[in-house]
């Protein structure tokens, strides 16, 4: 392998690994298409007649993340998403939740800082947006893959299978890749796709 060609492979490889899970090293660039796939969800599920269950308070959202908590599911994907919290070695993360008690007026329903997720009062009160900000809580601070599959197997496990297949359905629309990462080109692969696209260079330039 010589040196330029090593360097370059280690670039792909880079480049490779931000696209496969966009804003865990970029920007966050799938974030509209990701709430674009959530509003499209929330009211397909509203016309099948399945609406997303709502919270009359905060102490409803907070019952609900407990129970997330001390499911098998949440520390699993606690544990897959890389994350280990070594001053809390063995108690899985618990997020507070709270309520937002101005509502901002900016549309937000809900938002995180990874360790205390905040619902709006008014727009906010539901069991989606909360399993939202729980995903981000998991350590996917963006929307991009990694994110959008943990998302999935939450909503599968506590809102059911209808709401999970519906959603994933939405995210496809969108071209939104929610399953594996796609492996990297081995670099024998990587140098013949490079050729390849030296000789179409070539040919366009004669
Ligand atoms: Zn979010």
């Amino acid at each position: 392998m010589r040196l330029t060609e090593k360097t370059l492979y280690q670039k792909y490889l880079m480049r490779h690994e931000s696209k496969q899970n966009r804003g865990h090293k970029s920007r966050d660039s799938e974030r509209l298409k990701c709430y674009r796939s959530e509003w499209a969800f929330q009211s397909a599920m509203k016309q099948k007649g399945m609406p997303v269950p709502t919270f009359a308070n905060i102490k409803e959202a907070e019952r609900f993340a407990k129970k997330i908590y001390k499911s098998k599911t949440w520390p699993r994907l606690y544990a897959e998403a890389g994350q280990t919290d070594f001053m809390n070695l063995f108690r899985f993360k618990r997020p507070e939740v709270v309520l937002k008690q101005q509502s901002s007026g900016r549309g937000t329903n809900g938002w995180t800082n990874g360790s205390t997720v905040t619902l709006d009062k008014y727009s906010g009160l539901d069991a989606y947006t909360l399993i939202h900000e729980l995903t981000h809580c998991l350590g996917h601070m963006h929307h991009g893959r990694s994110f959008r599959k943990a998302l999935l197997r939450l909503v599968g496990t506590f809102l059911g299978a209808e709401y999970k297949k519906e959603l994933k359905a939405q995210f496809r629309k969108n071209k939104l890749a929610c399953g594996e990462a796609k492996q990297p080109l081995s670099f024998e692969k990587w140098k013949e796709m490079r050729q390849r696209m030296e000789m179409i260079r070539n040919g366009k330039n004669n």
